[in-house]
């Protein structure tokens, strides 16, 4: 397979210099925490799909709402600075950008955690019957999301073994391409109940073609839910055009809201106004104007669109974080933040690939040249990589990965012997992509840049 050696980048010091110097996004940096060495230098930092960098507005809104909750207490409620009764939906436009749902139209909610969400969203949208049972999930898939799966299958009295197919990749690659997904679909189609996929997969850092499988599931009559952990804030989304049913995401990984922040999720508007659908009920998914009637013993009744899921009343203190990230977002915009990832990342691909000791890319790509032994499993169309680059190492890679670490690079290793690097447009830079690929192929002195 042909390496993404197009764009016209150079391996010289001075080239990352002079990328960084025309980087118009360069800004942002300023605007977050970096962690350091122990002699103050800041790290090179490619962990941004691990945890997001803190914005160093951080401490002023989570200040104002312990201020509101000192001073006003309960009244901090209808009264806070942004009453908290309604602080979740303060959340939603921002969002609604970043994963392209339809504005205003109650698509987006902020709410729980990644995985209980995945959980809510099948109860909902995981309608087996006696035909039609299976749920496609692909191989490897994130462990938390399988758990969920296949415990939801066992309370169903399904038998994973069954009813869940994960889609692997063709022998000796890694990646899945769309064509073996439509493959499934027109052998398995009828029985096929959900297909359940990453907008990025969390090892391999591929990218799905969300709009492609959308379609092909439509056309076989298949729900199509999405997990974006590794995507929101990293790829272009356009979740309603695409017409996916529903989509959830963390919100600590690119967007940058903090460890445990406040999770998302989609549900596409064509579902949103179904009070029929199944769910699993709390009172904040009920209609916020009735929802203190609490002696009429109502029967439950969702508020229109997404939030009509949610269950319980949201941390406030894990919301106020992603507020802040999300201002920087909206600031940036999510198309320059991509067309920088596209060549930050493809400037380390470049760097990874012509080094001597570096690696080749794509797939049944050999050992690099010098002895490097390295592959990047990643596949090479710009279209099919975000930020991340996984790097399969052959010679020793715990040893490789802890070199990196004492060089001044976070980045992790996912066993057997991959390590996953995520340069990050909003806080990294060429010049680190540059220092990080010299660390990695072994060039004399990391040099500073
Ligand atoms: C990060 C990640 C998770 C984490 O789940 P939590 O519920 O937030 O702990 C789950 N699934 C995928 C695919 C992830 O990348």
């Amino acid at each position: 397979m042909t390496c993404n050696l197009s764009e016209p980048f150079g391996p010289t010091k001075d080239f990352a210099r002079r990328l960084d110097a025309a980087d118009k996004l360069a800004g942002f940096r300023g605007r977050f925490d970096l962690p350091r060495s122990p002699t103050g230098e800041p790290v090179i930092y490619f962990s941004g799909n691990s945890l997001g960098l803190k914005p160093k507005t951080v401490e002023g809104v989570i200040e104002q709402e312990l201020a509101d909750w000192r001073t006003l207490a309960v009244d901090a409620h209808l009264k806070g600075k942004t009453p908290w009764y309604s602080y979740h939906e303060v959340l939603v436009p921002a969002i609604e950008r970043l994963v392209g749902a339809r504005p205003g139209a109650g698509e987006v909610v902020v709410m729980n955690s990644l995985t209980v969400n995945l959980h809510l969203m099948l109860v909902s949208f995981y309608r087996p019957t006696k035909e039609r049972h299976k749920i496609v999930m692909e191989y490897p898939a994130f462990p938390s999301d399988l758990y969920a799966v296949t415990t939801h299958l066992r309370t169903r009295g399904l038998d994973p073994r069954r009813s869940l197919v994960q889609v692997r990749p063709s022998d000796g690659e890694h990646c899945i391409s769309t064509e073996r997904i439509e493959g499934l679909l027109a052998e398995q189609g009828s029985e096929i109940a959900l297909l359940l996929l990453p907008g990025v997969n969390f090892f391999t850092g591929q990218v799905f073609d969300i709009a492609r499988i959308a379609a092909a599931a439509r056309r076989h009559g298949c729900m199509v839910g999405f997990d974006l952990a590794h995507a929101a804030g990293n790829v272009i989304l356009n979740l309603h055009d695409w017409d996916v049913d529903f989509a959830c995401w963390c919100s600590y990984k690119y967007l940058n809201g903090g460890p445990g922040a406040v999770a998302g999720c989609f549900v596409h508007a064509r579902h949103g106004n179904d009070p029929d659908r199944p769910r699993y009920a709390g009172w904040w998914g009920d209609d916020p104007q009735t929802r203190f009637q609490m002696h009429l013993q109502r029967d439950f009744v969702p508020q229109p669109g997404a939030a009509g899921w949610q269950v319980s009343n949201p941390s406030i203190l894990s919301m106020a974080p992603l507020r802040a990230s999300l201002e920087i977002f909206d600031e940036a915009g999510m198309a320059p933040l991509r067309e920088k990832s596209r060549r930050l990342t493809g400037y380390l691909r470049y760097l990874l690939e012509r080094a001597p000791g570096g690696c080749r890319g794509g797939a049944g790509g050999s050992a690099g040249g010098g002895g490097g032994g390295m592959r990047i499993i990643t596949p090479p169309e710009p279209e099919a990589q975000g930020c991340q680059l996984s790097i399969q190492v052959h010679d020793d890679p715990l040893r490789r990965h802890q070199e990196l670490l004492e060089g001044g690079a976070m980045c992790d290793f996912r066993e057997p012997d991959v390590i996953r690097v995520a340069p990050v447009p909003l806080y990294n830079t060429f010049c680190e992509v540059w220092r990080f690929a010299r660390l990695l192929t072994g060039a004399p002195s990391p040099e500073h840049c």
